[in-house]
């Protein structure tokens, strides 16, 4: 293509398009697609396969025919298991009929959330670092995204009183996203009950992504929903990606009040109509039989999780002991690298990829991210390897 052409072709991109950045992730992955002998410890998702007799759920119904689209809202048995499973889990009642969404993962759930709320100029306040498509929905969506900072000191938990500093009066909503990528923090009950009197007394929604709500080590997971008078301003997401080895089948829930949720469902029913078919009678398979592969992928990430960051300190890398989800996020500070010149030595030098932490927000500057849900034998090999880069430098 000519530079006249491009010239010619930018002229039709939308200025929105123009505003976002190119995921940092992904950069990542085209670089190592082609690297024989590279250990991945960029791509955040479980290295499982999806059980058996979920994928066998699946391919039943294809075969019993059930290949047409659902109801706009999700097969009606399936939005009764994830209501009955919010509800044995945290206590937190939603109607099936019409406060559930089955979306195409937590992805489209957090584009239908800023764009039912979200009106050009209107802010969203979230925790920095975030995950990478936070600031995207956002935007996209006309918002403006207003970033509060946390840092490993104060376990990259966010208060309320640092998110009050923040609010001005186009603030509409919080974005939460506990257990945290990139950092791995999590929130306790009593850090949410302040945020939740906050977005009580600012009349704020809060949209609190859970997908990660399973891994949670040592400290229990609370929904923001199930807090007093919550449920009324929450849009809870939540999905089968990380806890159920289901990243591929892009399957997931959003609930929210029925206002909230009508609104979401004008955008759902004409981008996407109902998620896939096929996956969703999986994901309901895995919510009738899955608790027992959830524990088992827990327990298994827990002791990942615990060499991980053990290896990390012991090359002598300062590293904040992540509460939830599957990332290790160590400072590379103490290197004189920046994270961008840490990881993209390490992957030229010793094959080794991980994300700089700058993607994910300037808080994560000075950091990387390093996703443990990775076989023991991998990690165990790449921190040999980060040692060996490390002593080098
Ligand atoms: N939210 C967070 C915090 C994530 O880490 C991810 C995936 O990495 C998603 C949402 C998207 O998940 P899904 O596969 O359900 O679209």
């Amino acid at each position: 293509m000519t530079e006249s052409q491009i010239a010619h072709k930018r002229r039709h991109f939308s200025q929105k398009v123009q505003d976002i950045p190119s995921s940092g992730i992904r950069h990542f992955f085209e670089l190592i697609a082609n690297m024989d002998g590279c250990i991945s410890l960029g791509v955040g998702e479980p290295d499982f396969v999806t059980p058996e007799q979920f994928t066998r759920a699946a391919f039943d119904s294809v075969r019993r025919g059930e290949t047409h689209y659902t109801s706009n809202y999700g097969l009606p048995q399936l939005r009764e298991a994830i209501a009955a499973h919010l509800d044995r889990l945290y206590g937190v009642r939603y109607d099936p009929r019409n406060e559930i969404i089955v979306t195409i993962g937590v992805s489209e759930a957090l584009l239908l959330a800023t764009h039912a709320l979200l009106d050009p100029g209107d802010e969203l306040l979230a925790p920095d670092p975030y995950y990478v498509a936070y600031l995207p929905c956002c935007v996209l969506a006309g918002g403006k995204f207003v970033t509060v900072p946390t840092h490993m000191e104060n376990d990259f938990r966010v208060s309320a009183a640092d998110l009050e500093t923040a609010i001005t009066p186009r603030t509409k909503a919080i974005l939460l996203g506990y257990p945290s990528n990139p950092t791995g923090a999590q929130m306790t009950r009593e850090d949410l009950a302040e945020i939740a009197d906050l977005a009580a007394r600012r009349d704020l929604v809060v949209i609190s992504d859970e997908i990660y709500d399973r891994l949670s080590y040592g400290i229990e997971h609370t929904c923001f929903a199930s807090l007093p008078g919550m449920k009324e301003r929450t849009v809870l997401l939540g999905g089968f990606s990380k806890a159920y080895a289901m990243t591929g089948w892009r399957v997931g829930w959003v609930c929210a009040p029925s206002d909230i949720l009508e609104a979401m469902m004008k955008i759902h029913q004409y981008i996407v109509m109902s998620a896939p078919t096929p996956s969703q009678y999986a994901a309901l398979e895995a919510l009738r039989s899955g608790e027992e592969h959830t524990q088992r992928f827990v327990a298994e990430f827990d002791a990942r999780r615990r060499l991980i960051v053990a290896g990390l300190r012991d090359i002598g890398l300062t590293t904040f002991e992540p509460k939830g989800a599957f990332y290790a996020f160590p400072s590379v500070r103490s290197t004189g690298l920046s994270d961008m010149e840490f990881a993209e030595r390490l992957l030229d030098e010793e094959k080794v990829a991980v994300i700089p932490g700058s993607a994910f927000g300037e808080c994560g500057r000075g950091h990387v991210r390093m996703c443990y849900a990775t076989p023991q034998p991998l990690i165990e090999e790449a921190l040999e390897r980060i040692g060996r880069f490390v002593r080098r430098l």
